[in-house]
């Protein structure tokens, strides 16, 4: 089992027990996000994912087994769960994406119970982030006010780094709301399929109605069993813009191992962006052979692998900048 960042390791550790008993994977996948969106601690990924510039909070996620089974949703707002969502419609429907407002009834409709999705913290930072942040932004001409929507969008901000102890990304807890952290893993199970699952509560107070790559498949997650399997976690824009899940396996379907296919996403990322300070873009990869790494276009990227050894966090094997 593989997870981005520190705090994957939690939730690969939960979903252990059942994989090891020889639990498919697409099981222990569900399980190890539906953990992290369950965990307030976590700020990124359900309830206590921080909310879009309305203080309403939206989660995307998805499920992928393979080009012909895979299943997602978008912008969730009354359920913590967008993973377990997810392979709903990749089981119950003829369909790949459900968005909006339709997606919750579909969960509704699924027996999905309805929850809070706010937690209280998170509450708090957006509070505090309308009060601090915006306030600085517009003050500094990098925040507009359309229809009484901040966009504070264009404000730069530190970038996300993994001080390697399963909880917040950065040292300024002040400025921790501007991070990245979605969960993403990948679980080959004892059979030797290959799943992995995304949930991600997106961009910190992100205009609302913004999608990230996270739920879009090939985007934030691609699994083919012929090749293998890529999750990434980042500003969505980078990572959507080349496709970059389906990017690193292809790379491996070409031959490529895992850490080199990491590297050519992350440079097609650095050559098609002029890249900004708090841009960061990591991916996790498994090829079907079990090679497997982590990579990041900066510094502070971890990932945590599991296996029958235990656990281990391990820093990016490879990081394409030094800044
Ligand atoms: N990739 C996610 C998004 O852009 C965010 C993240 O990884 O933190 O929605």
């Amino acid at each position: 089992m593989l997870g981005t960042w520190s705090f994957s390791a939690r939730a690969l550790g939960a979903a252990w027990p059942g994989l090891a008993q020889g639990g498919k994977a697409l099981d222990a996948a569900v399980v190890a996000c539906t953990m992290a969106e369950e965990d307030p601690a976590v700020d990124s990924v359900g309830y206590g994912g921080l909310p879009d510039a309305d203080g309403q909070v939206s989660l995307d996620g998805c499920v992928m087994l393979a080009p012909g089974r895979a299943g997602s949703v978008a912008c969730l707002k009354r359920h913590r769960h967008p993973v377990r969502v997810a392979r709903m419609v990749m089981e119950r429907t003829r369909h790949l994406m459900l968005a909006g407002e339709a997606a919750d009834r579909f969960a509704d409709e699924a027996g999905e119970l309805r929850e809070e999705v706010l937690a209280p913290e998170a509450a708090a930072a957006w509070k505090r982030w309308m009060e601090q942040a915006v306030g600085d932004a517009l003050a500094a001409g990098t925040a507009v006010e359309r229809e009484g929507v901040i966009d504070a969008s264009l404000a730069p901000g530190p970038r996300p780094v993994d001080p390697g102890a399963g909880g917040p990304l950065f040292l300024s807890q002040e400025r921790r709301w501007w991070g990245h952290d979605t969960i993403g893993a990948i679980v080959r199970d004892r059979a030797g399929t290959i799943a992995g699952a995304c949930s991600t509560s997106g961009t910190p107070f992100k205009l609302p109605g913004r999608v990230g790559d996270s739920p879009i498949i090939g985007h934030g997650l691609y699994v083919d069993p012929a090749a293998g399997a890529a999750v990434a976690t980042g500003t969505g824009e980078l990572i959507s813009a080349v496709c970059g899940s389906f990017l690193v396996v292809e790379g491996m379907r070409a031959g490529k191992s895992a850490v080199e296919s990491i590297r050519a996403a992350l440079e097609r990322i650095e050559r098609s962006f002029s890249l900004e300070p708090q841009h960061q873009a990591a991916f996790v990869a498994l090829r079907a052979d079990g090679d497997h790494a982590g990579g990041a276009l900066r510094n502070g990227f971890l990932y945590s692998r599991q296996d029958g050894q235990g656990c281990t966090v391990s820093p990016a094997t490879v990081v394409l900048r030094g800044d």
